[in-house]
């Protein structure tokens, strides 16, 4: 009985497809075309198409709906996208992918606005967890509260006496630890600050808590690494979130030897599908075994690349962090933090670059920003070939006037995020005053204006992932409920074209892969995403909506 049927449709299927190749006859067939789309290629030679086609990872047909469906055959894969845009898959050029997989695992306090808000999560996972288990917690912002000032750790003791608890601001260089917590770091009023960080204390010099910047090391070095698998768990949690956001492609700044082989195992198991640029974060002696070997290019179909080290020179502004060339407006005392040793950024930068290394260099303050550039025309004037090596400044947030031509001279890029211009703007001309606000906060058009390109990212989980955040804040420089009127400091905004470059063809230049990645031009790899909203076209707000349709990576569809 089961025979008959089986054999049947077999040869139905054979006579149906001798009847299409005997019309069509594509000599190659493609394996998957979208047609009847509004593509946006970023690409000056052919900014717009109508369709496209795949065969196998790469782009064949980028052109006319007759073009690409001449190439449909029996098994081809077809989609009709009803006049929906389509544009490169869309790459996050600064972010922490392991960091998005930990974030969500732990206790999101994004969004709270109370310290009372904050007790009462922590109170519920404290009442779920075994004596002695660390409750880890993420994005406070004293900010956001209506007292805005430092929280102390009695709160935290009161809703968990009997578990460790360690939760960061939002900035990512602060944290806030109960007592039981710092008893396991062995924290006292006799604990020193260690070099760039410090402790809050109170009137009679016990730390109160509240952790900033390298003193964060203290606690968090007590805090249980995760397990292999914990880690693999959190890199999948990540990829899921990618790929449904339309990003095919992330720069992960700062990642341990460990997490590159479990990126590794993952590419080679067909599980992990996001593209990821990695930037080597370890100390020197670390990273030699790293430059010994050599620069890996293309791993996997340009899956993975690890030719790149993240330094960090200084803090963040939000915890006054950040290295200042002169005092913060809001507290003359201080002109923020330099994390590591001038000698020892200039040894890692020399050194990877001697090896084919680039270097791509935290920097938020104007101070910090000088030293790396600093840094990078040294190191340019030793190693001739670090030049070509695309050095960048990541976050280039506060510059000084003079530096901003600088790097266009020195070829480098401004890896810089959109979203943090828009978080930061209400308390920004306060921290460091109207003057050098005005002259080099977060001015992007001014560097533009210099031939730099700039690639952007969203600093995730420092800032939310979704890259339609980041394309909605560059174009407008407004929060998402649209403030301010006109967008703040609006000469500095990107137009939408500007915005789609700077997350797609600019990033994939910084990390080395435009001939690849970045637009849709046949002979690349086939990285796309079909959006619910064109958002070239579409109002502005209505681009913090647009979700991804359909994400494409290496021709394989990861998304839809
Ligand atoms: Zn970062």
């Amino acid at each position: 009985m089961s025979r008959w049927p089986t054999t049947l449709a077999i040869a139905g299927a054979a006579l149906a497809t001798t009847l299409v190749a005997a019309r069509t006859q594509p000599a190659d067939p493609a394996d998957l075309i979208v047609h009847n789309a509004a593509i946006y290629t970023v690409d000056a030679k052919q900014p717009r198409a109508r369709a496209l086609a795949v065969r196998g990872s790469r782009l064949v047909v980028v052109g006319s709906d007759a073009d690409a469906l001449a190439l449909r055959g029996p098994r081809t894969r077809v989609v009709d996208a009803r006049g929906r845009a389509v544009v490169p898959g869309l790459q996050d050029a600064h972010a922490h992918f392991t960091g998005l997989g930990a974030a969500l695992q732990m206790l999101d306090l994004r969004g709270t606005t109370s310290l009372e808000q904050i007790l009462d999560r922590v109170r519920q996972q404290a009442a779920k967890a075994q004596p002695g288990e660390w409750i880890l917690g993420r994005s406070w912002d004293q900010n956001d509260w209506p007292e805005k000032a430092w929280p102390t750790h009695e709160a935290l003791d009161r809703v968990a006496p009997a578990n460790p608890v360690y939760l960061t601001r939002v900035d990512g260089h602060a944290a806030f630890a109960n007592a039981k917590a710092m008893e396991m770091a062995g924290i006292s009023a006799e604990t020193k600050d260690p070099d760039g960080g410090r402790l809050i204390r109170d009137a009679q010099g016990r730390p109160t808590g509240v952790f900033v910047d390298r003193a964060m090391g203290l606690v968090a070095s007590r805090i249980p690494p995760p397990s292999s698998r914990q880690l693999e768990e959190q890199i999948l949690l990540a990829d899921a979130t990618t790929r449904a956001l339309g990003l095919t492609m992330v720069h992960d700044a700062g990642v341990s030897s460990q997490t590159v082989e479990a990126y590794r195992r993952l590419f080679d198991a067909g599980r992990l599908k996001t593209r990821l640029y990695v930037m080597l974060g370890m100390p020197l002696a670390q990273l030699k075994p790293h430059f010994e070997k050599g620069p890996i290019t293309s791993y996997a179909d340009h899956r993975l690349a690890v030719r790149a080290v993240k330094v960090v020179a200084d803090g963040a502004l939000g915890s006054r962090g950040a290295a200042m060339l002169a005092p913060y407006s809001d507290e003359p005392g201080t002109t923020g933090l330099l994390l590591l040793p001038p000698d020892e950024v200039y040894q890692i930068t020399l050194a990877a670059a001697r090896a084919g290394f680039q270097t791509c260099i935290h920097a938020i303050g104007d101070r910090a920003n000088r030293l790396v550039l600093d840094t990078f025309e040294r190191v340019q004037g030793e190693v001739p070939a670090a030049r070509a090596l695309r050095l960048r400044n990541e976050h280039a947030q506060i510059l000084d006037p003079a530096d901003i031509p600088r790097f266009a001279r020195l070829g480098v890029i401004p890896a810089m995020q959109a979203t943090h211009a828009t978080s930061d703007m209400p308390w920004v001309p306060a921290r460091i005053g109207p003057e050098r606000t005005a002259a080099g906060a977060y001015v992007w058009r001014k560097l533009m204006n210099t031939g730099v390109v700039i690639a952007n990212g969203s600093d995730f989980p420092v800032e939310e992932p979704n890259p339609m955040f980041g394309l909605y804040a560059a174009i407008t420089r407004q929060d998402r409920e649209g403030q301010p009127p006109g967008g703040w400091m609006a000469g500095e905004r990107m137009t939408r074209e500007e915005a789609l470059a700077s997350f797609t063809i600019n990033a994939a230049y910084a990390a080395h892969a435009e001939a690849d990645l970045g637009s849709l031009v046949p002979g690349k790899l086939a990285d796309f995403v079909m959006l619910s909203d064109d958002v070239m076209q579409v109002p502005a707000p209505q681009i913090l909506t647009t979700r991804s349709l359909l994400t494409v990576v290496g021709g394989e569809v990861v998304h839809e």
